[in-house]
């Protein structure tokens, strides 16, 4: 693996972390796509107005300068090409935790709500860390801003936890989808201190000198604010839209969340590099699909 400057401090602990750990996914790859954001017909406000074409899959033009150069852009951390159905930040979290169980004997797995190992589960993000951080798209890229919906949170913990155990200024901005600023604030301190208390003396060492406090990621409203699992007008065929543009698959309740996001971030900072994670949420279509029902039907489709 290429030597880097967080190997020389933090990084060897999660190094050594890392590989110590039995995984369910045989390797950590995901694909990264660069979406690239133009005006659309009708001007103001974001982020419906948008057009989007996905440079990654899209036909390269002749010499590659299509209308998309110099255009803000972000990167979608394809997680939920993972596998079909258990996937994005799911199969992340079960990474480490399903080889653990199973050692254990468990032949099935119910999960719900809140009672997630959220240590397993901030490995399975930090091995995703590193591994995007050994992508040379990034690792020259110092200024790293990392969008994310947020459901209980974890996610968001364990991508922040991750950066600052490889010593990586990244910033994590999470989307919250389904509780108070305060809510999340109090699991996140929990979160961090849980970690700090499973890695026992690992973690100074993990994080080095960097005392990261009990409080590492932004945690920002939605654009349009509602009840969680609502799903406003316009918003399935946003995400139609988005479908057939980039190939990119969001659901109004999540990821929609943290593409309008992104665009936001891309559109107003060219220097950052945005990335969203694609955490995934394929089984909810079948919900979706059943709730409006109207949108899913072969004659709807403007
Ligand atoms: C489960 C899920 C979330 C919530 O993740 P947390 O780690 O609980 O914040 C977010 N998005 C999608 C698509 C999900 O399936």
């Amino acid at each position: 693996m290429r030597p880097s400057p967080a190997l020389a401090g933090g990084g060897r602990t999660v190094a050594n972390l890392l590989s110590a750990t039995e995984w369910m996914l045989p390797s950590p790859a995901t694909q990264v796509h660069t979406i690239s954001v133009l005006p659309s017909h009708s001007p103001p406000s974001p982020p419906h107005h948008f057009a989007f074409s996905n440079l990654t899959t899209a036909p390269k033009r002749n010499g590659g300068k299509g209308e998309e150069e110099g255009r803000p852009r972000f990167e979608v951390v394809r997680d939920d090409l993972l596998h079909p159905l258990a996937n994005g930040n799911k199969a992340r979290k079960l990474d480490a935790l399903l080889p653990l169980l199973r050692r254990r004997g468990a032949t099935d797995v119910v999960t719900c709500g809140g009672c997630q190992s959220a240590h397993a589960a901030a490995t399975g993000v930090i091995r995703l860390v590193e591994y995007l951080y050994n992508l040379s798209s990034f690792h020259k890229h110092e200024n790293v801003h990392v969008v994310v919906d947020a459901g209980t949170g974890t996610t968001a913990v364990g991508l922040a936890l991750g950066a600052v155990c490889l010593g990586l200024h990244w910033r994590v901005t999470a989307v919250m989808l389904a509780d108070t600023l305060e809510r999340y604030k109090e699991r996140e301190k929990s979160l961090i201190s849980d970690f700090k208390k499973l890695c026992h003396n690992n973690y100074h060492e993990m994080v080095g000198e960097n005392d990261i406090g009990d409080s590492l990621v932004e945690w920002v409203e939605r654009f349009s604010p509602r009840r969680f699992g609502k799903v406003l007008n316009g918003e399935i065929a946003l995400c139609r839209q988005i479908a057939q543009q980039t190939g990119i698959l969001l659901d109004p309740m999540y990821t929609l969340a943290g593409w309008e996001q992104a665009v936001d971030l891309c559109v107003g900072d060219s220097r950052t590099k945005v990335v969203m994670i694609h955490t995934g949420g394929t089984l909810g279509f079948c919900g979706l699909a059943q709730r409006y029902s109207s949108h899913f039907t072969s004659d709807e489709q403007t």
